[in-house]
């Protein structure tokens, strides 16, 4: 490994994202880069070249939509989107553009059963959530319907949002939220038939309505692309009476459809 790679190990233990613990398991499964496979000797996490390839979200970003400016207007800037068509959610954070190794990273977790990439994931999204997770009362994740979670075994937003419940120590509500209409996928869908397919698509049953009243909400899916599927979560969770609600997400489309 070069400077580069000592470098970016260093940065990333200090960022939290490396564990002690982790060099136990690297003595039974040798590490290899996510995002790539290549073997990565002695540190766990992205190879130099993958994690080049990656643009994190960080500020200068509107307020709200957390999407990204190019230059630095000062603190507290909104887009012009956020402004024209403020959206139901109180602000949305997001790890990483949607692009490349983090698309990769995204479909692994979501379709390979590399259940193993939601640690490294929701450490990203930990530290992208600017403090907003620190400051929540609990952690809900975007639910798939039944009979979807039976055909692909596992959630992966509920993957990310056990990860980041337990490097937080925040309180994660798993069965909340759920989705009660069994939707079409939103891949391929153009933005208004995709908030067409997921309207009143979620629910929060009346008996668990107290697990969000008043409380501060972050609502964990991996991609955001048009926001129709947190927003409608997000009507949900504002109905049973959530004072406030944070969109966190892994990756981020930006201007483009999935
Ligand atoms: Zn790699």
């Amino acid at each position: 490994m070069g400077i580069v790679g000592h470098e970016i190990t260093l940065s990333r233990l200090r960022a939290g994202l490396i564990r002690p613990w982790t060099m136990l398991a690297d003595l039974v499964y040798p590490p290899a880069c996510p995002g790539c496979g290549v073997s990565t000797g002695a540190h766990r996490g992205l190879c130099p070249i993958c994690w080049s390839g990656i643009r994190l979200i960080e500020r200068p970003y509107c307020e709200v939509l957390g999407s990204p400016f190019s230059h630095d207007l000062g603190s507290g800037i909104l887009s012009a989107e956020a402004i024209a068509d403020p959206p139901v959610f109180d602000r949305l954070r997001s790890a990483a553009v949607h692009d490349g190794v983090v698309r990769d990273l995204v479909l692994n977790l979501k379709y390979r059963d590399r259940t193993d990439l939601a640690p490294m994931m929701a450490g990203w999204m930990l530290r992208a959530s600017d403090g907003m997770v620190a400051a929540c009362d609990a952690i809900v994740p975007v639910p798939l319907h039944r009979t979807r979670l039976f055909s692909r075994k596992y959630n992966q937003a509920a993957e990310l949002a056990r990860h980041l419940a337990r490097l937080s120590g925040k309180p994660l509500l798993p069965a909340t939220l759920l989705r009660s209409k069994r939707t079409s996928q939103q891949v391929g869908l153009g933005a208004r038939a995709r908030q067409d397919n997921v309207r009143g698509a979620f629910t929060i049953p009346a008996a668990r309505a107290a697990d969000v009243f008043g409380r501060r909400i972050v609502l964990v899916d991996d991609v955001y692309t048009t926001g129709a599927t947190v927003s409608a979560a997000t009507r949900a969770l504002k109905k049973a009476g959530a004072s406030d609600v944070t969109v966190l997400t892994f990756a981020r489309a930006v201007g483009e459809l999935i």
